[in-house]
């Protein structure tokens, strides 16, 4: 990276911090007198080359991620320069050197948002602060370079309202929006890449449980890990999950859909496939605790994850209510073994577990094959139970804008 810094710091001292003015982005040492001349994303240079649209298939046909709407964004990064201007073109192929980086050290990072078109027809997306966020989270882990959030978001709301008529209305259906960031510098060699590209991809999607809740069955994964201490489950790196589909694989030859990922000579309960994980015991005097294990660097921190947590903090708080919800309720971040899953199931402390993402929403299981043993698990009315079920209602209802709050945000009129 080429830095023009008026004076020697440390590299302690460096940091990227987000820029003030307009699309600069710089390494600053907190001092307004060094600065980086490379460019932040600048929206006033944004590019437009349209196609004519075409017409999206029948929404009962989509399968996920298998279909794209009509426009791609692409914003080219270097070293040199910063990042270039802005283009929204047709969806089609990259042109990359066979050399490029991330052909061959998983130089990639990519966010998964969605956005809703309300019954009113205006389309709004769910919390993308947090994705932007998290982007910038995972360029900064994996070297790749960092940008402002806000640029970005202002040029995905530009392209998702070009591609309007792609985001579906059924009831269920979204609109899945993909930013990717690669390493395309063209000589092999590990290092920081020169030249990186950022590409937005948007796909219409149906509900993940087109026949209502199904609970899906896990296997305790022990014979394989998905993140490690000091390593990179906390953020949404390429490189952590293509070593998940063959263990992914190997759980579906047993009869099970997902890994529950456990960690530890303890087995301690991580994540389920690509999602957060939530178990809820009954106490003993009665109190029902809803327990996610905590962010400690092998956890992704999921959007969804952080709104069941937020949702179920506001209804205890008696700042939101949230109907049927029972009142008794704790929540915990905190480490679950499978030792106390498998005593509390065998209790009846159990009350449920369910994974937590943007692509399911929440889904609930009802079994897990550990050692030998399938550990049964509640599942509730309907396959949901007593916690997930109102907390899923109100999540569900605030995404697609049915429900007002500030975690909705328009795109388009
Ligand atoms: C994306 C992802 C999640 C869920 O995050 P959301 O922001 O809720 O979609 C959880 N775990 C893993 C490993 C993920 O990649």
């Amino acid at each position: 990276m080429s830095l023009l810094l008026r004076r020697i710091v440390p590299a302690s001292q460096l940091r990227w911090g987000a820029s003030t003015t307009a699309g600069r982005r710089c390494l600053s040492t907190g001092s307004p007198d060094t600065v980086a001349e490379t460019a932040g994303i600048n929206v006033s240079k944004l590019q437009i080359t349209r196609k004519n649209p075409s017409t999206p298939p029948p929404s009962s046909s989509l399968v996920f991620g298998h279909t794209f709407t009509d426009h791609m964004l692409t914003i080219p990064w270097d070293a040199k320069s910063g990042w270039g201007s802005p283009h929204i073109r047709p969806y089609g192929p990259l042109a990359l050197e066979p050399s490029s980086t991330v052909l061959h050290y998983a130089q990639t990072i990519f966010e998964g948002m969605k956005a809703y078109r309300q019954e009113n027809d205006k389309v709004t997306l769910f919390r993308p602060d947090m994705n932007m966020k998290r982007m910038n989270s995972s360029a900064r882990r994996i070297a790749l370079p960092t940008f402002d959030g806000e640029s970005l978001l202002e040029l995905i709301k530009v392209l998702i309202r070009l591609d309007k008529h792609w985001v579906p209305k059924e009831p269920g259906h979204s609109l899945y929006i993909r930013p990717t960031l690669i390493g395309t510098q063209k000589a092999i060699g590990v290092g920081p890449p020169n030249e990186a590209l950022l590409f937005v991809i948007c796909s219409p999607v149906g509900p993940y449980y087109p026949k209502g809740f199904k609970p899906v069955a896990l296997y305790g994964t022990t014979e394989y890990i998905r993140a490690a201490p000091g390593g990179t489950g906390a953020f949404k790196l390429g490189v952590n999950y293509a070593p998940g589909v063959m263990p992914q694989k190997d759980a579906a030859s047993r009869g099970y859909d997902q890994n529950l990922w456990l960690h530890g000579p303890e087995h301690h309960l991580t994540e389920v496939g690509t999602m957060n994980m939530f178990v809820v015991f009954k106490q003993e005097n009665g109190t029902l605790e809803l327990v996610t294990p905590p962010l400690d660097g092998m956890i992704l921190p999921g959007v969804t994850r952080d709104s069941v947590l937020s949702l179920a903090r506001e209804h205890i708080a008696g700042k939101k209510r949230l109907g049927n919800l029972p009142d008794n309720l704790v929540v915990s971040e905190r480490p679950v073994t499978m030792k106390e899953v498998k005593e509390a199931s065998h209790s009846g402390r159990l009350v449920e577990l369910f994974g937590a993402g943007t692509a399911a929403v929440i889904s609930p299981v009802d079994r897990i094959g550990y050692l030998g043993e399938d550990v049964l698990i509640p599942t509730g009315e309907g396959g949901m139970g007593p916690v997930s079920r109102p907390i899923w209602t109100e999540l569900v209802g605030r995404q697609t804008g049915a429900i007002p709050s500030d975690w909705s945000v328009p795109v388009a009129n």
